[in-house]
């Protein structure tokens, strides 16, 4: 048994050791990737329920690695937080996302509204509000076009804080959405406090909308709690016509999923704009 315990040991050893390796790696090559502009947006729809028509977009990031090939955000967005690069990457997603939207607005087109994701640790930069307001004028986009997703995670850190960033974000004339509501610690009390404009209900709550009377119970609360505090609901990962139907039964505003469309490059987007 202790030979067996020895062993286990060195075996957690290695595997620590091969985890720090991977660190440093994925934080040399995050490094090299935002030098080297391998990353690139992906814009998904968000459908007006009521209206069936596109009223704006998220931009999703994907990462195009030289080697490696396509890597997902959740598989680079927790070490780019850890190593602090995701302050480069979330400056790089919202100038690029902003000239895009503004460089389609030129040409004629409506893509509406822009969805940026921020971590908390984007949020948590001192001179965040600033940055954002500099960044809009320099490119010419109207603040009124930009929505900021913040998470649980932002809130959790300093409430008061992130009460304040977001006053002077909605000054501005920028909107706020609270993403993947219902997966951490939800509370009823900052949702009473935060000055935000949407609530992205999570994919979990949608994932057996149809069927689970428990999460149709959930999100028909939540969705009627959000309207009388003045919020609108965007449904996460809608995936089939059922959920669609229902979703709009219940009154929820806004959707998004890959029953109307996967996140698109921006070619593909702008062609369904119109
Ligand atoms: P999120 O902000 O909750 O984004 C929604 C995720 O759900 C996206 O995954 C999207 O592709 C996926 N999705 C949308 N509709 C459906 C559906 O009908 N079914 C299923 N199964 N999935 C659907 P993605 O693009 O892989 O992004 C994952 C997460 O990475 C995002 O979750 C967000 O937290 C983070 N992320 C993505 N881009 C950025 C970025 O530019 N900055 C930051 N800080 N985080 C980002
Ligand atoms: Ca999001
Ligand atoms: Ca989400
Ligand atoms: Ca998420």
């Amino acid at each position: 048994a202790k030979e067996a315990g020895k062993k286990g040991y060195k075996i957690f050893k290695e595997e620590m050791y091969m985890q720090k390796i991977e660190f440093i790696d994925m934080k040399k090559s995050l490094k090299h990737g935002v030098e080297n502009n391998e990353f690139i947006l992906y814009y998904q729809p968000i459908i007006d329920l009521k209206e069936d028509k596109i009223i704006g977009s998220e931009a999703l990031i994907r990462w195009n690695h030289p080697q490696k090939g396509r890597i997902p955000p959740n598989n680079f967005i927790p070490t780019a937080e850890k190593t602090g690069i995701i302050k480069d990457i979330g400056k790089w997603t919202l100038e690029t996302a902003c000239t895009q939207y503004k460089n389609w607005i030129d040409k004629g087109y409506n893509p509406n509204k822009i969805s940026v994701n921020m971590s908390a640790i984007e949020f948590r930069q001192k001179k965040l509000v600033k940055n954002i307001k500099g960044i809009l004028e320099e490119i010419g986009l109207e603040k009124k076009y930009l929505v900021i997703e913040i998470t649980e995670n932002t809130i959790l850190e300093d409430l008061d804080y992130t009460i304040d960033v977001l006053n002077e974000l909605k000054k501005m004339g920028i909107r706020i959405a609270l993403d993947d509501f219902g997966t951490g610690y939800s509370s009823l009390n900052y949702l009473k406090k935060l000055p935000i404009d949407f609530l992205k209900l999570d994919k979990s709550f949608i994932d057996n909308v149809t069927i689970e009377c428990k999460d149709q119970a959930i999100t028909k609360c939540l969705i009627r709690l959000a309207h009388n505090i003045g919020l609108q609901v965007v449904a996460e990962g809608i995936e089939t016509e059922e959920q669609y139907n229902y979703l709009k039964t219940i009154n929820c505003d806004l959707g998004q999923g890959y029953f109307f469309n996967k996140p698109l490059p921006a070619e593909e987007f702008v062609k369904i704009l119109n």
